[in-house]
């Protein structure tokens, strides 16, 4: 099984998408990493999932990734009695600290330091800005409001104070009790929430304690201000374009989502563009034409994923939605245009050995008919310096480590393979040729160019590169390695 583009896809899990049939036709349909959202389900629920993801990957014997997002402080609504409300313009709403369920009229909103800080007149924004509401009158444990733009409100939807600065800290004990948990439970990849400065990864970094690849979700001003030293000190970056678009003007988020992708390029660090991408999909079969634009133009960016959220994890069509951002990437990745904007919007890369045989690589792929270049990578940098260079073949990295194999799966153009610890090269050849023809991307006449570090099980030692042919038997006539 393989795909037939670069992109990957993250999909969100929820109510819609939990049992293991549906996950399934989700991985079918093309999502590459799934995304537990620890802001909803309770940690029952998200160790089904869990288990339902590793279940799948070894029914299909395909690594597939998973990724945790922490909270973090955000601040969140209640739930609501009778599900979801409508707030109509002019109606008034209230916000409190009362532990009740919710209704037309009002919701808990349990946090205190908001209603310290709140002023009359101050804007509160609800669901990404969607339901935006002016304070009319506030005490310390409540809000009476008035409902300026309407919407649907419903259960835990976060909610935005822009005009008030809050005292809070980047891990919430919640995100500290599902840290460990998620740790525990073995995902490969943690996004952090809200991040504001590089000490806020670092500290999550010291909690993971390697168990896990650290992603900084960029939705602060702040973050993006400091945005390379965050990206210096983060294994990924995530532009989470909902509260992003909410703590800043929405006409800030596309340069800023421009820059962000490539920071993260020029670095070869995963990057994945998230919210909204098929917003509509939640309850209609086909996307609007600017969403499929949208998804295209982070493809033409150069993103190494995009993401769904509510379109997977309650929408009715979440497997259409796959499908559908599956088929842009297809059609932009074809397009003789695509090529020439990603090459031209590369960046030189370092001067270490790994980078120069990685670009070496990426050369000899665009001057002779190669079908691949395949990677041996022990920790997965290797297989991202490939990937940094994006390289017009497909690139199969191989690692004996099935964690490697599952982090990478966020990473552009990586077909992740999990093989034997491989002790001479002349054997890593073979077992690349034969991953090559096995999942379809070369046949026994054609060439592929392998590389690997000598001697093996030295992570960052790459320093071999050599063009192969597939055919095992010519690998194995070769001289003696
Ligand atoms: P974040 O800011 O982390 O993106 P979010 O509330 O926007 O948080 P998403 O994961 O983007 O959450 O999903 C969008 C919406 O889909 C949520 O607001 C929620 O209504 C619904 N949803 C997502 N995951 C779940 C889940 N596991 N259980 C219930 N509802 C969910
Ligand atoms: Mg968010
Ligand atoms: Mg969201």
């Amino acid at each position: 099984m393989r795909r037939k583009r670069s992109l990957k896809i993250v999909a969100t899990l929820g109510p819609a998408s939990s049992t293991y049939e549906t996950i399934e036709t989700l991985f079918k349909a093309g999502a590459d990493v799934f995304r537990l959202n620890m802001s909803h389900g309770a940690h029952d629920e998200i160790r089904e999932r869990h288990q339902i993801i590793r279940d799948i990957e070894r029914d299909l014997g395909r690594p597939i990734g998973i990724l945790a997002d922490l909270q973090g402080p955000k601040l969140r609504c209640g739930v609501f009695k009778n599900g979801p409300e409508m707030l109509e313009k002019g109606a008034s709403f209230r916000f409190d600290l009362d532990d009740v369920e919710g209704d037309a009229s009002r919701v808990q909103l349990p946090h205190i330091e908001i209603f310290e800080a709140l002023q009359k007149d101050a804007t509160l924004l609800v669901n990404d800005g969607k339901i935006k509401l002016r304070v009319k009158d506030c005490g310390k444990n409540f809000a009476n409001c008035i409902v300026e733009v309407g919407g649907e409100i419903s259960n835990r939807k976060g909610v935005n104070v822009p005009d008030v600065v809050l005292p809070l800290a980047a891990l919430s004990k919640k995100d500290l009790a599902d840290l460990e948990f998620v740790c525990n439970l073995g995902v490969d990849w943690l996004a952090l929430s809200f991040v504001q400065r590089p000490e806020d990864m670092a500290e999550a970094r010291e909690l993971v304690a390697g168990r896990c690849a650290i992603m900084a979700k960029i939705e602060k001003p702040a973050a993006v201000d400091c945005f390379d030293d965050i990206l210096a000190v983060s294994d990924g970056i995530m532009v989470a374009r909902g509260d992003l678009g909410v703590e800043l003007p929405v006409q800030a988020v596309p340069p800023i989502q421009k820059r962000l992708i490539r920071g993260c390029r020029a670095v070869g660090k995963p990057v994945i563009v998230a919210t909204q991408m098929m917003e509509s999909m939640i309850d209609a079969p086909v996307p609007t034409r600017a969403e499929v634009s949208d998804v295209a133009t982070a493809i033409y960016e150069g993103a190494d994923a995009v993401m769904l959220s509510a379109e997977s994890a309650m929408g009715e069509y979440a497997k259409e939605a796959v499908t559908i951002m599956s088929s842009v990437a297809e059609e932009v990745e074809n397009d003789p245009n695509y090529r020439v904007v990603i090459q031209n919007s590369r960046t030189r890369a370092a001067t270490s050995v790994p980078d120069a045989i990685t670009v070496a690589a990426r050369e000899i792929a665009e001057t002779t008919d190669i079908k691949a270049i395949c990677c041996f990578t022990e920790s997965g940098s290797t297989a991202l310096l490939a990937s940094r260079e994006r390289p017009m073949v497909p690139i199969i990295a191989l690692t004996p480590k099935v964690g490697t194999a599952r982090r990478l799966c966020l990473a552009w153009g990586l077909h992740t393979v999990v093989t034997n610890e491989v002790a001479r090269f002349k054997l890593a050849v073979v077992s690349a040729a034969r991953a090559a023809r096995n999942y379809g991307f070369a046949e026994k006449d054609d060439n592929i160019v392998v590389i690997a570090g000598i001697p093996f099980n030295t992570p960052g030692s790459t320093n071999i590169l050599r063009v192969a042919p597939v055919d095992e038997a010519k690998i194995l006539a070769g001289e003696s390695e």
